[in-house]
C-alpha cells in the first residue's frame, strides 16, 4: 500500500477522517437535523452508492451511529459543531445569497439572532490568524499515512447541491485535499511554489491547478517577486485569512480526536494579543456564551420551521 508522508498536522489528520466533500455535506445535514437515508439522499444530492459508502465510513470512524433507522451524531461528530458554525460564518460573509435562499441563526439561550465568532479562551478577543504564532508541540514528527483505498469521487464545484447547503463554496474548497493543504500552509507564511511543493507530496501540475483555483476564488493573491523568469508569491487575502477560524476549529478537533499515537499536539499555537497558548471556542456575538448544538436554531427562509442538531448517541 502506498503511503503519504507529510509533516504531522492535526488538520491533515482531521481531513483524512472527514475532509471528503460528501462527508462534509453529510455531517452538515446531520447538524441541521437530517437523520434518515432518504433525507440525506435528497439533501446532499449523492447517489445511493456514494451515500452508502460515506455513511459506512462515518460510522466506522464513530462520527455517526445508526439506531432505529436513523443516523445520530456522536460525541466525536458533535465536537465538529464549532467547525460547522465557522464554515457558516465564512460563507455568509463572502457569499451573500438571495433572500429566498437565506436562513437565520438564533441562539436559544439569549433568544437573539446571532453570528458565530471564534474567541480566545484566555483574553476573549476574536481570533485573527495573522496574530497567531506557531511552535512545535510534543507530537511534532512526520506522519506516514496510508493512501486511502476509499474511492474518492471527483465532484466538480457545480455539482455540490445548493439546496439547504449553507457552506457550499467552503465544501468545494476544503473538500479537495490539496486545496485545503495549500490554505493551511499559507497560514504559516508559505507563499512560493517551491515551498508548497517541498511540503506537499503533490504533482506540480496539480499544485499549479490548485493555486489558480484559490486565486480565482479570491482566497490567495499572486504577486510577482521575480521578473526573469517570472515567479509569483501567493499570499492570503483578507477573505483567505477569514478561513482561519474554520481551520483552527478543525485543528482543535484533530488534536482531540485524531492523536492516534497519543503523543499530544504536533503544533502549539500562541495568541499574540494575550501571549497565552491559544485555546478557542465559538461564541454567540450577542450574549458572548459558547454555542452548543442544541441551543442553535437554523431556519431556512422557505421552510420557516427551525432545524437544530438531532439527538446524539452517546
Ligand atoms: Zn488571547
Ligand atoms: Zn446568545
Amino acid at each position: 500500500m502506498s503511503v503519504l508522508v507529510t509533516r504531522a498536522s492535526s488538520i491533515n489528520r482531521a481531513l483524512d477522517e472527514i475532509g471528503d466533500r460528501w462527508c462534509l455535506l453529510i455531517l452538515q445535514e446531520a447538524f441541521w437535523g437530517g437523520s434518515t437515508f432518504g433525507g440525506l439522499l435528497a439533501a446532499t444530492g449523492a447517489s445511493r452508492g456514494v451515500l452508502s459508502d460515506r455513511l459506512k465510513w462515518l460510522r466506522g470512524i464513530d462520527c455517526l451511529r445508526q439506531r432505529h433507522g436513523r443516523y445520530r451524531l456522536t460525541r466525536k461528530s458533535l465536537d465538529l459543531y464549532d467547525t460547522a458554525l465557522m464554515a457558516v460564518a465564512w460563507e455568509r460573509c463572502h457569499y451573500p445569497v438571495a433572500p429566498q435562499q437565506d436562513f437565520t441563526l438564533r441562539h436559544r439561550r439569549c433568544g437573539q439572532r446571532f453570528s458565530p465568532v471564534l474567541a480566545c479562551e484566555a483574553c476573549e478577543l476574536p481570533v485573527d490568524g495573522r496574530a497567531v504564532a506557531y511552535e512545535p508541540g510534543p507530537g511534532a514528527a512526520r506522519d506516514e499515512r496510508p493512501v486511502k483505498t476509499r474511492r474518492r469521487s471527483s465532484l466538480p464545484a457545480s455539482a455540490v447541491p445548493a439546496a439547504r447547503n449553507v457552506y457550499r463554496q467552503l465544501v468545494t474548497l476544503v473538500g479537495d485535499r490539496w486545496t485545503a493543504n495549500v490554505i493551511a500552509l499559507a497560514f504559516h507564511g508559505i507563499a512560493r511554489f517551491d515551498d508548497f511543493h517541498r511540503e506537499l507530496p503533490v504533482a506540480t501540475n496539480t499544485l499549479t491547478d490548485r493555486l489558480r483555483l484559490l486565486e480565482d476564488a479570491g482566497v490567495l493573491a499572486a504577486q510577482a517577486y521575480q521578473r526573469r523568469p517570472r515567479r509569483f508569491e501567493y499570499r492570503l487575502t483578507s477573505k483567505g485569512w477569514d478561513l482561519f477560524p474554520f481551520f483552527q476549529t478543525l485543528l482543535h478537533w484533530g488534536d482531540r480526536w485524531c492523536d492516534l499515537n497519543g503523543k499530544g499536539p504536533p503544533m502549539l499555537l500562541r495568541h499574540g494579543p494575550c501571549g497565552e497558548r491559544l485555546r478557542s471556542r465559538v461564541r454567540c456575538d450577542q450574549c458572548g456564551d459558547p454555542l452548543e448544538a442544541h441551543d442553535v436554531e437554523l431556519t431556512f427562509a422557505e421552510e420557516r420551521e427551525p432545524t437544530t442538531a438531532g439527538d446524539y448517541a452517546s
